[in-house]
């Protein structure tokens, strides 16, 4: 490809911007990126904004891609499944899929940013920080940038800008005020709070390592990541107003009572829960769809920036991964004809990302409400079950999004026949072994495919 030194500007140094950032730089462009927050390598993370991530399938595949999977080996901690833990403090392992290899990583934000940072600066990628994009002058070709730290306002020349600068994107706004700009956002009325199980004696954990725990109340629900270091990164997720919500704890009297009474067995774990609930700030999870993702060849927005999801299918950082392995294959394959290769990104990714935006959603549903509902574990039986039988056809949509790079697209349409399919062999049956098998060998051939995954 002859780049020749062609610079491509990226707002963001997050997850997203480092990673494409580097791979650029493998492929001969120039490559700078313009970051609004401090460096994290230079300063202690403000608290609560550390949250863990699970890596999978796609995440893994870009990283890989970009020969840094072997050493994050070191950072991540499989995860087996879901370990469930009741009011009276009893625990129900779910595995997440049939094989050894169906885990999904832990891996503390912190330290994949910083990894990857790291590596895009080794690689040759420029990162300013504490330069917040203000906005972009296409007809110029120009970002505006400020100084974080002076104040100071300037604009530097662009060829190509890609906004890598997550769901409140700069880059995003500026094109909100173009005709025909569509965009929606959607909040959930759900907060989250990030919060710490320490380690235990010794450094172990306090909890079984290889699990991503799961306390499901109906309407809210509390997780726990293992970190590395012996400690857990838990977050509570509760609706923001109302009955058991963020507005009612707020005294150290009321989160205490509420954990004591909801999550029994996780309070003697959470010495400092009290300290740490009212050190810590509440989030929110939104939902951004918009399009189109790119102007002229110039800009394009990537990431969170393009199709912000909420966390519950842990994918939002593999769906971005995912969007770079896309991008750089266009690249690969066009070369930098940059208003060619954007209008394919959008159109190879943007039913994907609504498909996974919409799975996120439901997904919310499942894990704070249905994983411990027991019609609900006995469908989960009947699809392991219809899995071993037909494993080329019936794929559960949690592996074709997890631990499958099969098109989001797919996974949302074939889970959706998959449903009616477990709810219609699941109707007046309640034991796997009583399910009419003749009926599923007709409808599983009937109405799935063998499916093709990558
Ligand atoms: C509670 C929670 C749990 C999650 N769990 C998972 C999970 O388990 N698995 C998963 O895959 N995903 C998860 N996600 C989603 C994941 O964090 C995001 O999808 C991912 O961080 C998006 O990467 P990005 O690079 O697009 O944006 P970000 O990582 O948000 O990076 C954007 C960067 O741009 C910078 N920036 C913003 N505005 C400007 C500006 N104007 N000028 C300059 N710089 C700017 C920001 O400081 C930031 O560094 C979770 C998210 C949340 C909130």
């Amino acid at each position: 490809m002859s780049a020749n030194k062609q610079k491509v500007t990226l707002i963001g140094a997050g997850l997203t911007g480092p990673l494409l950032a580097l791979e650029l730089v493998k492929r001969g462009f120039q490559v700078e990126i313009y970051e609004r927050r401090r460096d994290m390598r230079s300063v202690r993370m403000s608290a609560g904004r550390s949250i863990n991530l699970a890596l999978s399938a796609r995440g893994i595949h870009a990283l890989t891609e970009a020969r840094l999977w072997n050493d994050m080996q070191k950072i991540v901690i499989p995860m087996k499944g879901r370990m469930m833990h009741s009011t009276r403090s009893e625990m129900t392992f779910q595995p997440y899929g049939r094989y050894e290899s169906d885990v999904i990583n832990s891996i503390s934000r912190a330290e994949l940013n910083i990894a990857l940072m790291n590596a895009a600066e080794e690689g040759g990628v420029t990162i300013q920080f504490q330069k917040r994009c203000l906005g972009v002058d296409l007809k110029n070709g120009l970002v505006q940038l400020r100084d974080e730290q002076t104040g100071e306002e300037r604009s530097v020349g662009i060829h190509v800008v890609i906004g890598c600068d997550g769901s409140s994107s700069a880059i995003r706004d500026r094109m909100l005020k173009r005709s025909r700009f569509n965009f929606s956002q959607q909040y959930l009325d759900y907060g989250y709070k990030e919060l710490t199980i320490p380690a235990a004696a010794g450094g172990k954990h306090a909890l079984q390592t290889n699990a991503l725990h799961i306390w499901p109340r109906g309407n809210y629900m509390l997780i726990a990541l293992p970190n590395v270091d012996g400690t857990f990164a838990s977050i509570l997720f509760l609706p923001f107003e109302g009955k058991d919500s963020f507005e009612q704890l707020s005294t150290r009297a009321a989160v205490l009572e509420f954990f004591r009474s909801r999550f029994p067995d996780a309070v003697p774990l959470m010495p400092d829960l009290a300290d740490n609930f009212f050190a810590n700030p509440v989030g929110s999870m939104v939902t951004i769809k918009c399009s189109p993702w790119h102007i002229d060849g110039r800009v394009l927005l990537l990431g969170d920036a393009a199709h912000a999801i909420v966390p519950f299918f842990g994918q939002g950082i593999n769906c971005g991964f995912e969007d770079c392995t896309v991008l750089l294959q266009l690249l690969d394959e066009h070369g930098p004809d940059w208003g060619r290769v954007f209008r394919d990104f959008e159109h190879a990714r943007k039913e994907n990302t609504d498909a996974i935006a919409d799975l996120a959603i439901e997904n919310f549903v499942e894990m704070r409400d249905r994983v411990s509902d027991s019609h609900f574990l006995f469908r989960k039986r009947v699809e392991l079950a219809l899995e071993e039988k037909y494993p080329d056809r019936f794929v559960p949509k949690y592996s074709m999004v997890t631990f499958l790079r099969v098109p989001y697209v797919t996974a949302l349409r074939r889970g959706q026949v998959q449903d009616r399919i477990l709810t219609e062999l699941c109707e007046r049956v309640d034991r796997v072994e009583d399910l009419d098998w003749a009926r599923a060998e007709r409808i599983v051939h009937e109405e799935l495919t063998p499916l093709e995954s990558s």
